[in-house]
């Protein structure tokens, strides 16, 4: 092992000047761009805040701290390379259509060989993979005739063919704060201080404006042709979908999160069968961001409400226990798209205004608005449907009066 046997505090630059390779965010091509170097091998090339992995790097010093890891471990990164290729699209080259991932991350051992071999220790922070997916929903739209299997995007047993990515967040600080519409310095001092102060480099080194935050990233999901998601003259559909583990995974029936995201899988498959290309955003923001502990004391207090579950009550716990409704931010969301190209949605399987305004925002066009068919509504998630649509979120259907929404329609704890 090769620790170093006093501690080097990284809230001040060395002395000498790093002597580490500079970031010019949004730069035409990535030589010029400068590579992302999050790795604690080499602490005289890192050039930017936090470590590679998200909330992972805390995994990875347990390993070391243990034994398991040596601290100077650097991948081998042969064979890694994308299945497909993604980019560089035009989106790439503007500082503010990125802000919160690297668009170069999964091009790193082509684009930086160089660099790797003469010693920097740069690693990618995308992942591009293939796969097949198979839900026991898919094989339901079969028998009901609502899809049919191609046997190349869709074989007869339901298995979907996807093309897969895996994307850790990298955050430009200045370009975020821009687009969340604060000063840097505030955004830095805010970050600084609501993290238990983890990273004091936020405060004292306004040279590094790059931070590898530890929270979770994306996965995308990609149904037929990538090449088509950047093509304007074919159909993109698409379900951006933000982790709910509890409906995602386990099938809890308090929400519509599972049936959505299947519902989209299949709104896909048909977009892909017709020549285009469906694309499954997948954001590690468990319980609008607030994380699952949050989430199920909402549960509880809504449940435990003396008038009831009911609609007219569902945001309003949220926020008792939260202190507000939602953390996910959906301004940052729409980069992805930019990193895939993509211009235009035709259709947009969401019912949430806040992600189809975020996108308009960012000057990507929403075509048709999919909302989820009412068929597929779990009993105990139409507290959730009608409170939603009550609040302005998008829905063909009629807007719940007050009236209905104080109708007590969520099960009670006893009832379980
Ligand atoms: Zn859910």
């Amino acid at each position: 092992m090769n620790a170093t046997k006093h501690i080097v505090l990284s809230s001040h630059p060395p002395r000498n000047g790093n002597g580490n390779p500079s970031i010019d965010w949004g730069a035409p091509d990535a030589k010029q761009r400068g590579p992302v170097i999050g790795s604690m091998n080499a602490p005289h090339q890192r050039n930017v805040i936090g470590v590679h992995s998200g909330a992972y790097g805390v995994y990875r010093a347990l390993a070391v701290a243990s034994g398991a890891l040596e601290s100077d471990h650097r991948p081998d990164l042969s064979n890694t390379a994308p299945t497909v290729d993604i980019g560089p699209h035009p989106q790439w080259r503007d500082p503010n259509k990125i802000v919160s991932l690297d668009p170069w991350g999964h091009m790193v051992s082509t684009v930086y060989a160089e660099e790797i071999a003469q010693g920097l220790d740069v690693r990618p922070t995308i992942a591009v993979t293939k796969a097949r997916i198979k839900f026991p929903e898919m094989a339901e739209a079969i028998a009901s005739d609502r899809v049919a299997p191609d046997g190349d995007i869709m074989r007869a047993n339901g298995e979907v063919t996807v093309t897969k990515a895996a994307i850790e967040p990298v955050w430009h600080l200045p370009g975020m704060a821009k687009r969340l519409g604060v000063e840097e310095s505030a955004l830095r001092r805010t970050l600084f201080e609501h993290t238990g102060n983890m990273f004091p480099e936020l405060v004292t080194r306004s040279d590094l404006t790059v931070l590898l935050p530890p929270i979770g990233g994306i996965s995308l999901y990609i149904i037929g042709d990538v090449a088509a998601l950047s093509d304007p003259r074919r159909e993109v559909a698409c379900r951006v979908h933000d982790e709910c583990n509890g409906s995602d995974v386990f099938g809890s029936d308090i929400c519509t999160c599972r049936p959505y995201l299947t519902h989209g899988v299949e709104e896909c498959v048909k977009t892909a069968q017709a020549g285009g290309a469906g694309l499954i955003v997948y954001n590690r923001k468990e319980g609008r961001a607030l994380g699952e502990v949050v989430k199920f004391l909402v549960y509880n207090a809504r449940k435990r409400n003396p008038e009831g579950d009911s609609a007219a009550a569902y945001f309003q716990r949220t926020e008792c226990v939260a202190g507000v409704q939602d953390m996910r931010f959906q301004d940052l969301m729409p980069d992805v798209f930019h990193w895939l190209g993509v211009t235009k949605i035709d259709r947009w399987i969401s019912m949430s205004d806040m992600k189809h305004d975020a996108m308009v925002s960012q000057g990507i066009a929403i075509g048709e608005r999919v909302p989820i068919p009412p068929e597929l509504i779990p009993e105990d998630a139409q507290v959730e449907i009608d409170a939603k649509k009550a609040a302005g979120y998008y829905s063909d259907a009629s807007t719940p009066h007050t009236a209905d929404l104080t109708a007590i329609k969520g099960r009670a704890l006893d009832d379980y």
